[in-house]
């Protein structure tokens, strides 16, 4: 893997494609966590002293109206603060402003363009990874580096176009997200893997990658519920992927010794935050409950599973992390974790929120979600392939 310490930036234009995908409110910045998470990639250049043309993505750009909500602008404003120093905002992806500003950038200067899904308002240009519109990116600047993990399972014209038009190199940021990830490759032992949130639809490539490698697979969140129905409990309301229950049979059938289930939940009538709840073992839920958090034995017993683990892996909550009351498993079994030190890599939005107290007392948590779902499942992560 070419990392940036790999490549030639010295006095040149570097453009950065960075993950500024941020929680926006009102104009205000709600967690600045991956921006902080890019700052090391850009002091860097600025120590090279290059010209830095800095990249990002905003949420999604549908039509007309999401183009004032995914305004880059307060990531301009936030970044200045954080790295002391000026970064210009140029409120377009391309054209004659933009590039004026790049022709007039002294070295050290930092220029941030709007959010390239504004691109996408035009054909998708951006996320169809438009030939031209990489061409173009790319012709703005001397060397590429992506350091956004948080799109690199993506294609787009702002990693792939432009890396197959320059000079390119990850960042620190994906240096490190895949130096963490590639622990897993050759995991040592016990190696556990943690799967809540909601579909087992999604974690299927991921158990299916993993279940010869893991010595457990602990299974909480909505998707638990699928597996104790193929079980064959009665799981009254609960949220079941009818599609899938065939696929957890067979699962359950092959590695009966690796899938570890609940053995009581939480369980109320409606989905809201409102009635009370009732904890219950898992044979004894009724017809009209739905299960929405893991109960207190079951923090126990996945305790118990992860405790001499040499390395875990958890992507997605145990319960309905929204609502205040079903929140208390993963946050259980995540004190647990930092409590006793286990070495775990957390990945998914809902998961890593959670641990937001804990930044510096967990191994790893990813930036990106969706990245290190597909890296788990044992996928190629286009944004990294090009510039291998
Ligand atoms: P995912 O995006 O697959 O990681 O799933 C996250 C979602 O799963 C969150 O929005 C949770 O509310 C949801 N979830 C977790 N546990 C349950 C449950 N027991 N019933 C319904 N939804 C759940």
């Amino acid at each position: 893997m070419k990392t940036i310490k790999d490549i030639d930036i010295k006095n040149k234009k570097v453009i950065i494609r960075c993950d500024f995908n941020v929680p926006i409110k009102d104009g205000k910045i709600i967690d600045d966590t991956r921006i902080i998470s890019s700052l090391q990639t850009i002091k860097y250049c600025l120590d090279q002293n290059t010209k830095i043309i800095l990249l990002s993505h905003l949420g999604r750009v549908k039509e007309e109206a999401d183009l004032a909500k995914n305004d880059l602008a307060p990531v301009a404003v936030r970044l200045s603060e954080l790295l002391n120093c000026e970064v210009k905002f140029i409120p377009k992806t391309r054209g004659q402003e933009l590039e004026t500003a790049i022709e007039n950038m002294n070295f050290k200067d930092i220029i941030l363009i709007q959010n390239t899904r504004y691109e996408d308002l035009d054909g998708k240009k951006e996320s169809s990874n438009d030939e031209e519109l990489g061409k173009y990116w790319a012709s703005l600047g001397d060397v590429f580096i992506n350091d956004a993990f948080g799109t690199a399972h993506r294609a787009h014209a702002s990693n792939v176009g432009i890396a197959s038009n320059l000079p390119s190199a990850v960042g620190f940021l994906i240096e490190k997200e895949l130096t963490a990830l590639s622990s897993l490759n050759d995991p040592e032992h016990p190696f556990i893997v943690i799967l809540g949130g909601a579909k087992v639809s999604d974690k299927i490539g991921v158990i299916k990658n993993l279940v010869n490698k893991a010595d457990k697979i602990i299974i909480g969140g909505g998707m638990a519920f699928t597996f104790l129905k193929a079980k064959g409990y009665e799981t009254g309301t609960s949220l079941i992927d009818e599609e899938n229950i065939e696929f957890c049979k067979k699962v359950l059938k092959n590695y009966s010794n690796k899938i570890i289930l609940p053995v009581d939940v939480a369980v109320t009538t409606e989905f809201t935050e409102k009635e009370e709840y009732k904890v219950k073992d898992i044979n004894n839920i009724e017809k009209n409950e739905m299960g929405l958090d893991i109960g207190p034995k079951t923090i126990t017993y996945f305790a118990e599973q992860i405790k001499n683990a040499k390395i875990v892996v958890w992507n997605g909550p145990l319960g309905v992390y929204e609502f205040n009351k079903y929140k208390v498993g993963t946050d259980k079994l995540l004190e647990y974790i930092v409590n006793n030190n286990i070495k775990t890599i957390l990945g998914g939005g809902d998961i890593v929120a959670a641990a937001v107290n804990y930044k510096d007392k967990i191994y790893h948590a990813s930036t990106g979600g969706g990245a290190t779902l597909e890296y788990l499942e044992g996928k190629t992560l286009p944004g990294i392939a090009v510039i291998k």
